[in-house]
């Protein structure tokens, strides 16, 4: 399911651009779907996941393949197909292109996925947490480092210059002003992270011109919901998208709350929890 439905008809869906149909999202928050006797509910983001039954606009429902596994498919929207589609839709990485990653959570992995498929072959991975960084590597990082380790990795690898592309996955100003300085004169920066509406951040009128970097914002990956879902099963199949490593967790409507809590811990080595309807 998606939680951005194309309703195929606004100036959005007829440039192409379906990520930015806001018309169902509106009616998300405006018409109640579900009731339990006068009162009205919302489900959350306009799906409600985490009930058992839901009602949706048709064009919210992404038909799979029926041998593709639940678990699995629910992996891909929004996380992975956020990630990965930031880097092949949004930046349109080259292969052979250096790149450095600020966060890996779920979508920060996803965006280390997307990298190793689009053949970039310097993939940095930068979190606080140290159990990411081997979480990262599995995932196709070439290094992981700390976020004070960056700027002598960077003079390693790139010998100074910086990365081609530098990808924000915290929406944090602090990491999406990293990703400038860290990306070469000319390099795309690309905001990924769902940051605060009154979080600011600087840059100098100067070095906007001078350096000639793209700041690229990337909103749900730049995704066609129903051609990326497809690519990304295909992708799956081939053996180049590991979407059952990502599983760290499997709970039950019991455990939602204890799932939540680990998340607002930091996540540790988790990247996503599955919650199972059985
Ligand atoms: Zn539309």
């Amino acid at each position: 399911m998606s939680f951005v439905p194309p309703c195929g008809h606004c100036p959005d869906c007829l440039r192409g651009e379906l990520n930015l149909c806001a018309v169902h999202v509106i009616s998300a928050f405006t018409t109640a779907r579900f009731r339990i006797g006068e009162e009205q509910l919302f489900g959350f983001s306009g799906l409600g996941t985490f009930a058992e039954e839901l009602v949706i606009p048709a064009p919210a429902a992404v038909k799979v393949d029926p041998d593709v596994p639940f678990e699995t498919a629910a992996l891909i929207a929004c996380g992975v197909l956020t990630g990965v589609g930031a880097v092949l839709n949004t930046a349109a990485v080259r292969p052979g292109s250096t790149a450095v990653v600020f966060g890996c959570g779920g979508v920060g992995i996803s965006v280390i996925q997307g990298l190793r498929i689009a053949g970039a072959t310097t993939i940095v991975a930068v979190d606080p947490v140290q159990d990411k960084h081997a979480v990262a590597k599995r995932f196709g990082a070439t290094h992981a480092v700390t976020p004070d380790e960056v700027e002598g990795i960077k003079h390693e690898l790139t010998a100074s210059q910086g990365f081609d592309y530098a990808f924000d996955v915290v929406g944090a100003p602090a990491t999406i002003r990293a990703g400038w300085d860290h990306a070469r004169r000319g390099g795309s920066v690309i905001v990924v992270g769902a940051g605060r509406a009154d979080a600011m951040v600087e840059f100098s009128a100067q070095e906007l011109f001078l350096h000639d970097k793209k700041i690229l914002g990337s909103l749900y990956g730049s995704t066609h919901v129903e051609r990326d879902t497809a690519a990304m099963i295909r992708f799956w199949r081939a053996g180049l998208l590991d979407l059952d490593g990502m599983i760290s967790r499997r709970i039950d409507f019991g455990d939602l709350n204890g799932g939540l809590d680990v998340l607002r811990a930091g996540g540790g080595d988790v990247i996503r929890q599955v919650v199972t309807l059985e």
